[in-house]
């Protein structure tokens, strides 16, 4: 059996076909550009060259056909016939409330999901024009929808409400919904699984840190706190996001500087962040690189970002009263030596102690504390993709 996994955003698309039989992944791509000119496809199969199709897509639904065609094509296909494909499990931003679990897809599903646009203004609305582009494409293919916020719907009132009147929860559903959870969820079960323990015993913060970053405090299994809030705004500090600030900012700056909302909400998530403060990038490798060479605003925005980090870290250690794994996931979290190392710095005194020659490792699985620390520190590769297929195949089932 196997599942195309979808990945939606408003110009770009990532696909995977996976081989839920072994779980090993068949096929994946990426298309760019979508309705802009210049759109391409990359493709990469293992043990293959990189395949690289640039032609015209007007839309999502010119865009999935052509992966389609890529996926079904005589010479870069992997699949004889679209029929091989028994389901597509579509990423899906925001489930509101209402979603705690993956579900298939059905006329109120995707109703619940234009309403959830208000509140993922930037991210729902590409995920359904991708879900409805594969439905017109596929029509007898059943879909199912894995929410980013789901994993975090068992946080307890006490951690999701905001100190703001309770109508505005109420009526404006204003709270906390948290973003992440199917990597936050995927590698709380790997680290299990790498412990040799039962996940209902452990505690566990998970550090996804990428371009968008956040951490989770998971609690035998279930997501209990985490830091990006009613948007993935709020949190840690970002490749161009500010994370947490005073809200009174906002305000402040509209009065003073004469900054319209548009104005503040651009500088807040594409202004900001590590970008902001460096001057240099939103990418922490161009960050490391100048700060090495002496740049002192590089070395800045580390440090705000690795310490924000840290503080994360202390405060899910308070909520769960203690923590028996720290893991680290993403681009940065998987391949960042020294991102890990200055994160973990002066933990001792908790019992977290990271063997740095052990760190010196990108991408791979690997526990990364000394033998004598009481807290593990585990490098965990994400891979959100799988989790979307296997609960799509739990689904179908
Ligand atoms: P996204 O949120 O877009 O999925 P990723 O998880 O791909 O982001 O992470 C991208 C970030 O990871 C970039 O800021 C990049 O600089 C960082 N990164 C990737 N590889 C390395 C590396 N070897 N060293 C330091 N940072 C890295």
């Amino acid at each position: 059996m196997k599942v195309l996994v979808i990945n939606c955003g408003s110009s770009s698309l990532k696909y995977q076909l996976i081989n839920m039989e072994n779980e090993s992944s068949l096929a994946t791509g990426l298309v760019e550009r979508i309705a802009i000119e210049g759109s391409k496809l990359t493709q990469k199969v293992d043990g293959r060259e990189k395949y690289v199709l640039t032609v015209p897509m007007k839309n999502h639904k010119e865009a999935i056909s052509h992966v389609i065609n890529t996926l079904l094509d005589d010479v870069q296909g992997v699949i004889k016939s679209s029929d091989e494909i028994s389901a597509v499990g579509h990423r899906v931003v925001h489930g509101g409330e209402k979603y705690s679990a993956s579900v298939i897809i059905t006329d109120e599903v995707m109703k619940d999901l234009e309403e959830f646009s208000q509140l993922a203004p930037l991210h729902n609305p590409p995920n359904i024009i991708g879900i409805n582009a594969c439905k017109e494409l596929m029509p007898n293919t059943p879909m199912v929808a894995v929410f980013d916020t789901a994993f975090h719907q068992t946080m307890p009132e006490k951690a999701f409400l905001y100190g703001l009147p309770y109508e505005l929860y109420k009526e404006n559903h204003i709270r906390k919904y948290g973003f992440h959870g199917t990597s936050h969820k995927y590698v709380s079960q790997r680290a299990a699984e790498i412990l040799g323990e039962d996940i209902k015993g452990l505690k566990l913060v998970t550090c996804h840190l990428g371009n968008g970053s956040s951490v989770a405090a998971v609690n035998g299994g279930i997501s209990v706190d985490t830091s990006m809030g009613f948007t993935p705004l709020e949190g840690l500090l970002m490749g161009t996001r500010c994370g947490d600030i005073d809200p009174a900012i906002i305000p402040y700056l509209m009065d003073m500087k004469g900054y319209s909302y548009e104005e503040v909400n651009n500088i807040m998530n594409k202004k900001s962040g590590v970008l902001g403060l460096s001057g240099v990038s939103s990418d922490f490798r161009d960050i490391e690189d100048a700060a090495a060479q002496g740049n002192d605003r590089a070395k800045l925005a580390l440090d705000v970002f690795h310490y924000r980090v840290k503080k994360y870290i202390g405060y899910f250690m308070a909520a769960m009263n203690g923590v028996d794994a720290i893991v680290f996931t993403a681009g940065l979290g998987e391949n960042g030596a020294e991102t890990r190392e200055e994160i973990i710095s002066d933990m001792e005194w908790f019992g977290i102690k990271l063997d740095k020659e052990k760190n010196k490792v990108r991408g791979q699985e690997r526990i990364i504390s000394t033998d004598d620390s009481k807290v593990k520190i585990i490098i965990i590769p994400t891979n959100e993709e799988l989790m979307i297929a296997r609960d799509t195949l739990t689904l179908l089932k």
